[in-house]
């Protein structure tokens, strides 16, 4: 079926690659494992934040926007790659993060001051108000900014992993390979969102599974679907979202969101140590950790195919450091 999709800027590098994990996969003894590396999608070290920005920021330049405004934790990744996009499209970028300076610039922070963004610390104000200020100041100034919601988890952004399910869909066709399911980290859940639109339209029978980052069941699975029926509707497609078909697990929120503990330490380890993968601290982390606890409680069936989207993330393990050593611990 061809879609026709919303105008959509040229920011990343795709197809990102698509490999098989045999030395992981031999480790845990259970499922074959693939990675789909979206933490190579090229934009100022990638991320899954490139396929949803490449349709949200079309929008930015179609309405004329001269400034962008983002928000996101002290080491988003979302943030990062809004303030690479910025910088290529030659637009300025401000990013509201929580809370108060932290005492060193380290990880996805240093590349936000780098890649040239404004940086405001929300300090204990609300981040939404603070950048809701500021785009009224620059809109007062009769500046044009755009204002792009937490994770550019809008029905928009989510059509980039519609057209990454797509994507997928093309490579599992060339190498002859089918996944029976498809793991993630799962927050603002445009990403699941995304991919479950596409499953729908694309005809992907298998199951998508995230790992809850920082909510409850419900309310995941909730986001997923409102988002995934809304983003139907911008394609004019007129499909239906099953709910069984939106799937998340929100067994391991450990102490919370940012909080790093075994699952993640281990998460983290395990593929870096058998294939030279590197994980994040904050959703990658904990969602492999949560697969590899979930492969060893005998949950997937022995000749199953599991593909792990890899969403990024991996520019913040510095600012980590003293959580994440002894690894597995
Ligand atoms: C934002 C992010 C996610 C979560 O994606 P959502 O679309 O917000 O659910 C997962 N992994 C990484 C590395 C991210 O930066």
């Amino acid at each position: 079926m061809t879609l026709s999709y919303p105008e959509r800027l040229s920011l990343g590098h795709f197809p990102t690659p698509l490999e098989p994990m045999p030395r992981l996969s031999a480790e845990l003894g259970g499922p074959e494992l693939w990675v789909k590396r979206d933490d190579q999608t090229g934009l100022a070290t990638g991320g899954n934040k490139t396929r949803k920005l490449e349709f949200q920021l079309a929008e930015a330049i179609a309405e004329g926007a001269d400034h962008l405004i983002t928000l996101g934790g002290p080491q988003s990744n979302h943030c990062r790659q809004t303030a690479a996009a910025a910088a290529k499209l030659g637009l300025s970028c401000t990013v509201v993060l929580r809370g108060p300076p932290p005492d060193a610039w380290r990880g996805n922070l240093l590349l936000d001051a780098l890649l040239g963004a404004e940086i405001v610390f929300a300090c204990s104000r609300e981040r939404e108000a603070v950048a809701a200020e500021l785009v009224a100041a620059r809109r007062a100034a009769g500046g044009r900014p755009y204002m792009i919601p937490l994770g550019a988890s809008t029905p928009l952004g989510a059509l980039g992993f519609v057209a990454a399910m797509e994507e997928l869909l093309a490579q599992c066709r060339e190498r002859n390979v089918t996944f029976d399911r498809i793991v993630l980290a799962s927050s603002s859940a445009g990403t699941q969102a995304g991919l479950v639109l596409g499953a729908r339209l694309f005809g992907y029978d298998g199951r998508i599974l995230g790992i809850s980052i920082d909510a409850e069941r419900r309310d995941m699975e909730d986001r997923i679907l409102a988002i995934a029926r809304e983003a139907a509707q911008l394609l004019r497609s007129d499909v239906t979202i099953d709910p069984a078909r939106v799937e998340a697990n929100a067994d391991y929120l450990g102490r919370g969101y940012s909080v790093v503990g075994a699952t993640e330490r281990v998460g983290i380890g395990l593929p870096a140590r058998t294939e030279g993968l590197l994980l994040d601290p904050v959703y990658t982390g904990r969602a492999m950790g949560s697969l590899i606890d979930l492969i060893a409680k005998g949950q997937f069936d022995e000749g199953e195919k599991i593909l792990f989207w890899h969403t990024g993330g991996a520019a913040a393990l510095s600012a980590f450091a003293g959580d994440l050593t002894p690894l597995d611990s």
